[in-house]
C-alpha cells in the first residue's frame, strides 16, 4: 500500500469503527468517549473479548499519528485473538485518540497529549477509563502500542530511534521484553543505542517506571506487567504492523 496516499485518506469510521462493529466474536463493545468536531463524530471504543481468567489490557493510538498499533490491534481481534481467548479476558482499546488518528496528529481533539496528561483529573477520558478498568482489578499485563515518528525529532534530540524497542515495567519480576526482542531478530532492526531519550537501553529493552501524568502511570496502578513497544515510522506500515503483531503474540505466549 502506498503510505502517502494512505495517510491523506484516513477515515476513522471506515478504517476503525466499521471493523470493530463487524466483529462477530466480541463479548461487548462500548463507547468510552464521544466527541464532535466540525459535525464529525469521534467515538473511542472499548472491546471486551475472551473468557479466560488472565486479564490483559491492550491499547493503541493514544498518539493519533502512530497508526501501526491501531491496525495491529484490529488485525489481532479479527483473528489471532482466538488462540488466547480461552486463557485471557481482554479489555481492548484499539484507538484511544480517534480525532488524532483521522487528522494524523499526536494530540487529541482538545490539543492535549493524552499520554502525558492522562492522570490529570481534568481529562474526561482518564476518568471514564478509570471507571471501566476499576471493575477489572488485577490485570496480569497491559500492552500499549506506540510508534516513533522519524520525520519529526522529539524535543532537543537530533533524531528519533529508527529501530524497534520496548519499554518494560514489571511489578512481579516476570520479564518479557528480551523475549520480544529475540522473537523479532534478525528480521526486524532493533534499536540498540545505549540510551533512548536519556533512558538506559539494554539491547532494545528499557526497564523503566513512568513519570507523573503518563498513561503508563495509570497502567502501573492496575497491571503487573506494562509493555510499551515502539516501531519507527520510517519503516513501511505493513512491516511496523508485523513487528507489533510478533511482539504482542510473543508476550501473550509467555503469559498463558
Ligand atoms: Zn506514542
Amino acid at each position: 500500500m502506498n503510505i502517502i496516499t494512505f495517510t491523506v485518506n484516513i477515515d476513522y469510521r471506515a478504517q476503525v469503527t466499521n471493523r470493530i462493529m463487524g466483529l462477530d466474536n466480541k463479548t461487548d463493545v462500548f463507547s468510552l468517549e464521544q466527541n464532535y468536531f466540525h459535525g464529525k463524530e469521534y467515538t473511542t471504543y472499548g472491546v471486551v473479548m475472551g473468557s479466560g481468567s488472565k486479564q490483559v489490557l491492550l491499547s493503541a493510538g493514544i498518539h493519533g499519528d502512530e497508526p501501526a498499533g491501531i491496525y495491529t490491534l484490529l488485525d489481532f481481534i479479527e483473528g489471532p485473538i482466538s488462540d488466547y481467548s480461552g486463557s485471557c479476558r481482554f479489555l481492548i482499546f484499539p484507538c484511544l485518540n480517534p480525532y488524532g488518528f483521522e487528522n494524523n496528529t499526536r494530540h487529541n481533539i482538545f490539543g492535549v497529549d493524552l499520554n502525558r496528561s492522562f492522570t490529570d483529573k481534568r481529562s474526561a477520558l482518564s476518568l471514564r477509563l478509570e471507571v471501566f478498568v476499576r471493575g477489572w482489578e488485577g490485570y496480569m499485563a497491559a500492552i500499549n502500542l506506540h510508534e516513533d515518528n522519524t520525520d519529526f525529532p522529539t524535543g532537543n534530540y537530533a533524531t528519533n530511534p529508527r529501530g524497534f524497542y520496548v519499554y518494560e515495567t514489571s511489578m512481579n519480576c516476570v520479564r518479557l521484553g528480551q523475549d520480544i526482542i529475540k522473537a523479532l531478530q534478525p528480521e526486524y532492526k532493533i534499536c540498540t543505542n545505549p540510551a533512548i531519550y536519556d533512558e538506559k537501553n539494554v539491547g532494545g529493552v528499557i526497564d523503566t517506571r513512568s513519570v507523573d501524568g503518563e498513561f503508563e502511570q495509570f497502567l502501573e496502578n492496575h497491571a503487573q506487567i506494562i509493555l510499551t513497544p515502539e516501531t519507527p515510522t520510517c519503516w513501511p506500515l505493513e512491516t511496523r504492523i508485523e513487528a507489533h503483531m510478533t511482539g504482542l503474540k510473543t508476550a501473550l505466549d509467555k503469559l498463558i
